[in-house]
């Protein structure tokens, strides 16, 4: 680690020493436990460091060359290498790293290209889909007329007949595509063919693969979707963040959305910080990673099918599988509550068609994006679904004197798997 890095964490000890304590709580639980929350990851220590760099203390409404303040010889730069990496790595016409995040990202393409009122379209939150595609306790649900697609119940899979005829019926302005809990291909031309037929703007929002479209372990969007937007703190491992990318046809209207129509000053310290995540995402060793994610998360798959664990659709293509476990006699949430005490960390989550209420679903939601990070790989995931197993077993059996066994052994193992930016004092 930098001595820069070292002489900031030493001024938080001794400026705020319940902080400073509390952050390094969280790095402990975090290189501690097995994280499978399929949106989280670890960034590298070089995205830490430019996210916690003087660029926070700049503000900088407009766009290079385009300024509201002065003194933006440094920030223009900064924000321009951003841009021409993202271009670079996604191979797009246009991109804007100025969203504070994915929600607000998504909030700007309804506002470029329709009116309140108007009629959206995206998946239904319980089929995988995301709140801002539309969900009615949303603002994009309430300010919008929105109407949901889902999944076919026999497959899994998203149901391209049922987006097909809703377009029709329907004939939004804008398409979503994408999602949270999708464990499978997005078929970006079906969705791009459906959308050209009823002349509605194709949103592909891969915040939840983006790294692994980098990476190419996942096909692109791009030439398909007009408009990508993404999150850039999850597969793409790289800050709290987004972006939102497009032809260049649609650059003004998107740019102006996010400013002014949406927002002020742009995060320079997370501009910096994604320009990072973007070079980073960029090296060959990245591919690898990306490639690596799939084939862990397939390997997660095979081994809870081995232990009698049904998956929606039956496996995984992507970061992530859906657990349904109607079969094993047990919801979700008591189960990801035994797995948290247990040292495995991931989340309860609907599956489509879900008997159960959302708050109380049937489902966990399984991602490999940031144990791969750590470097494990597919014998790791034979070991994982076996803790998964013996903790669900435990919390049927109401032994809740096993969780701290299993966390202990769970504890041990990861030893050989540090995390980036945290380690013993
Ligand atoms: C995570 C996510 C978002 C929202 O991102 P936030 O940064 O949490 O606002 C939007 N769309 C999809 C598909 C996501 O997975």
């Amino acid at each position: 680690m930098t001595d820069a890095y070292e002489r900031l964490t030493a001024s938080l000890a001794s400026a705020d020493p319940e902080i400073e304590r509390l952050i390094d709580a969280e790095g402990r639980r975090q290189s501690e436990k097995i994280r499978l929350i399929a949106s989280e990851n670890y960034v590298s220590e070089a995205v830490l460091e430019a996210t916690g760099s003087i660029l926070t203390n700049k503000y900088s409404e407009g766009y290079a060359g385009k300024r509201y303040y002065e003194g933006q010889q440094i920030i223009d730069q900064v924000e321009e290498l951003a841009i021409g990496r993202a271009k670079d790595v996604f191979g797009v016409e246009h991109a804007n790293v100025q969203p504070y995040s994915g929600s607000p990202a998504n909030l700007a393409v309804y506002m470029a290209f329709a009116n309140p009122g108007d009629t959206v379209m995206g998946m239904g939150l319980p089929m995988g889909g995301h709140l801002t595609h539309g969900w009615k306790v949303s603002a994009t649900g309430k300010w919008f007329n929105a109407v949901h697609y889902g999944v076919e119940k026999d497959t899994g899979r998203i149901d391209m007949d049922e987006v097909a005829d809703l377009a029709k019926e329907h004939r939004p302005k804008l398409i979503f595509c994408g999602g949270t809990a999708i464990p499978r291909t997005v078929d970006f031309p079906a969705f791009a063919e459906i959308a050209r037929e009823v002349g509605a703007v194709l949103v592909a929002d891969i915040a939840h693969i983006a790294g692994l479209v980098a990476g190419g372990a996942h096909p692109s969007p791009v030439g398909h979707a007009e408009v990508v937007t993404t999150t850039t703190h999850k597969t793409l491992r790289g800050p709290r963040g987004a972006m939102i990318m497009s032809t260049a046809e649609h650059a003004k209207a998107i740019d102006k959305s996010v400013f002014p129509g949406l927002q002020g000053g742009p995060h320079n310290h997370t501009t910096a910080a994604i320009a990072v995540a973007l070079r980073e995402a960029a090296h060959e060793s990245f591919r690898d990673y990306a490639h690596q994610i799939v084939a862990n998360s397939q390997a997660l798959a095979r081994a809870l099918n081995d232990r009698g664990y049904d998956l929606v659709s039956g496996g995984s293509d992507n970061h992530l599988n859906l657990v349904d476990l109607t079969n094993k006699g047990i919801g979700g949430k008591p189960a990801a509550k035994a797995l948290d005490q247990a040292g495995i960390e991931l989340n309860f989550n609907t599956v489509p068609f879900d008997q159960r209420k959302p708050f109380d679903p049937s489902g966990l939601r399984i991602g490999t994006a940031a144990v791969t990070t750590r470097g494990m790989t597919e014998g790791d995931m034979d070991l994982i679904a076996g803790w998964i197993d013996r903790t669900i077993e435990a919390a049927k059996a109401d032994k809740t004197d096993q969780y701290s066994t299993i966390a202990g052994e769970i504890s041990e193992f990861v030893k050989q798997y540090p995390i980036p930016g945290w380690s013993e004092s």
